[in-house]
């Protein structure tokens, strides 16, 4: 069974009704990996629903945290800005309403874009409209045992003046830097390391609680069921630990049910995006590959294994993979073991699966057509002179077609290795070849004469040729690229040949062969 199932059967024996909790903190640009918690929170949603249940999904931004530090992407004047929560901090470009909107913006577009159902809330309005005083005031009447079971958990010690609550200065605007001084509800008073006494309302906006106890805080407030947070969290004597006994012992709940997951790792060369010199971005990712693709990537394996993402060539093999499953869903023939497959790929899909199986054409062939034609219209022209794609294409698949020419064309653009990119010249490039190479040549012409105009037929008959001649394979591949795209390797020669028009192929082997 695949795991969103298994999860979605557990949560069912503690009720019908369930509501999943996910958030971030928005203080940077978003890592691909961010996207594994909304995606595995999502696929559980899925599952539940399917199983009749009453669930709702929520994404709690956590505007109302702090800057922590002037991070090196920020320019100086963010320095007077450290402590302050990310809501009431301008943004950078300033084009958003604020820095948290500025980082997270981007993030919920991709979330929309993978068909993520869930409803958006702010925390910083959260604590302006008051929907945290109840939990508050009773986090700091209770705060001495919070304390113990703090220290009990983690076996840290906490400060003297231990308050479960920072109250954020009125006059310099940090939460960060003033200090409780008392409490009468719904007032707590404080002392700055500015200088400025007040008194802050637990009411509105005035503070915020330390993390581990919003943590299990949000989860009483929202009525909180399931959460999949990252594995850190879930060590033992963790944040996930104090959660649970602060939820029971503090605010009489019982801490949601919970899905560690691990990290996404970047792995292999072409990490880096080749212009902006930054590491590969939720958006990036969701550019790279369709959205149903970053979704399988997540779902295909269990949450509590790590996922190695490649934008490099591994993206091929992903995108191989997806539709080789895909094939499998639409076809119901498949290996046992890959049956949780087809559920990962049922699951990836933003909307529901389609009746039947979507135009496939594999991102390889796509990497050599983009660089071949002119745009989407002439890889279009090219598929359909050589039959590789119905005439007409239906208005569905004609879109899938145009999402994958836009993700290749990107990919191509920012993170494809220097090793997949080649031009086709339009005239004889300048390169001397030898007498053996322009024999092979020869020999290969009069193969080729009578050759189907199919990429399988044009490799079996260059490899047949070069197989046997002096040059061997190896260096019968190699000659060609050097007539057609002046360099010694290239994409998958069959299939390259076979996209370039016939009469072209063949004058270019004669010329080169004389
Ligand atoms: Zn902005
Ligand atoms: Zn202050």
């Amino acid at each position: 069974m695949h795991w969103a199932d298994v999860e979605a059967n557990n949560l069912l024996t503690r009720g019908r009704k369930h509501l999943i909790n996910t958030g971030i903190t928005p203080s940077g640009t978003l890592h691909v990996g961010t996207l594994r918690e909304a995606i595995t929170a999502e696929a559980v949603r899925k599952a539940l629903s399917d199983k009749d249940a009453d669930v709702r999904m929520i994404y709690l931004v956590d505007s109302w945290d702090p800057l922590r530090k002037r991070y090196p992407f920020l320019p100086e004047r963010y320095e007077a800005e450290v402590g302050k929560p990310l809501a009431y901090i301008p943004c950078p470009c300033g084009e958003h309403k604020n820095y948290a909107q500025h980082y997270i913006q981007p993030f919920l577009d991709s979330i929309k874009e993978l068909g993520i159902h869930c409803e958006v809330l702010w925390t910083h309005e959260q604590y302006e409209l008051g929907r945290f005083a109840e939990v508050i005031d009773t986090a700091i009447r209770k705060k001495d045992a919070i304390a113990r079971i703090l220290k009990e958990v983690s076996g840290r010690d906490l400060p003297e003046d231990f308050f479960p609550y920072s109250p954020r200065c009125e006059s310099c605007g940090r939460l960060t830097h003033a200090k409780a001084t008392g409490y009468e509800h719904p007032y707590v008073t404080y002392q700055c390391a500015c200088g400025h006494t007040g008194k802050a309302d637990i009411r509105k906006a005035d503070g915020k609680m330390p993390w581990r106890i919003e943590w299990a805080a949000k989860w009483k407030v929202f009525d909180v069921t399931c959460e999949p947070f990252g594995k850190d969290h879930a060590a033992a004597g963790g944040s996930y630990d104090t959660g649970v006994r602060l939820a029971k012992e503090i605010f009489d709940f019982e801490a949601p049910y919970p899905i560690p997951y691990e990290f996404v790792q970047l792995k292999g060369k072409g990490q880096m995006h080749k212009s902006t010199g930054s590491t590969v971005t939720g958006v990036d990712a969701l550019r790279i590959t369709p959205a149903s693709v970053m979704n399988y990537i997540v779902l295909r394996v269990n949450p509590s294994r790590h996922i190695d993402y490649d934008a490099g060539l591994g993206i091929l093999d992903m995108v191989d993979e997806y539709d080789r499953v895909e094939g499998m869903y639409y076809s119901g023939v498949c290996e046992e073991r890959d049956r949780d497959l087809l559920r990962a790929y049922e699951l990836s899909q933003p909307e529901k699966a389609r009746p039947s199986l979507p135009l496939q054409v594999p991102y390889r062939h796509l990497v050599s057509l983009v660089q071949i034609t002119d745009g989407f219209e002439g890889v279009l022209a090219t598929l359909h002179r050589m039959g590789a794609v119905p005439d007409p294409v239906s208005p569905e698949d004609l879109a899938i077609l145009k999402q994958r020419v836009e993700c290749v064309q990107y990919w191509l653009s920012s993170f494809a290795p220097d090793e997949v990119k080649f031009a086709v010249c339009e005239c004889m490039p300048s390169c001397e070849l030898s007498e053996s190479e322009r024999c092979f040549l020869r020999e290969l012409y009069v193969a080729m004469e009578g050759v189907e105009w199919k990429g399988e037929a044009i490799h079996d008959a260059m490899y047949g040729c070069a197989k046997g001649a002096p040059i061997g394979a190896r260096g019968g591949f190699q000659v060609l690229y050097k007539i057609f795209c002046n360099q010694k390797q290239g994409p998958r020669l069959g299939f390259f040949l076979s996209t370039l028009d016939r009469d072209f192929v063949m004058a270019r082997i004669k010329e080169a062969s004389c």
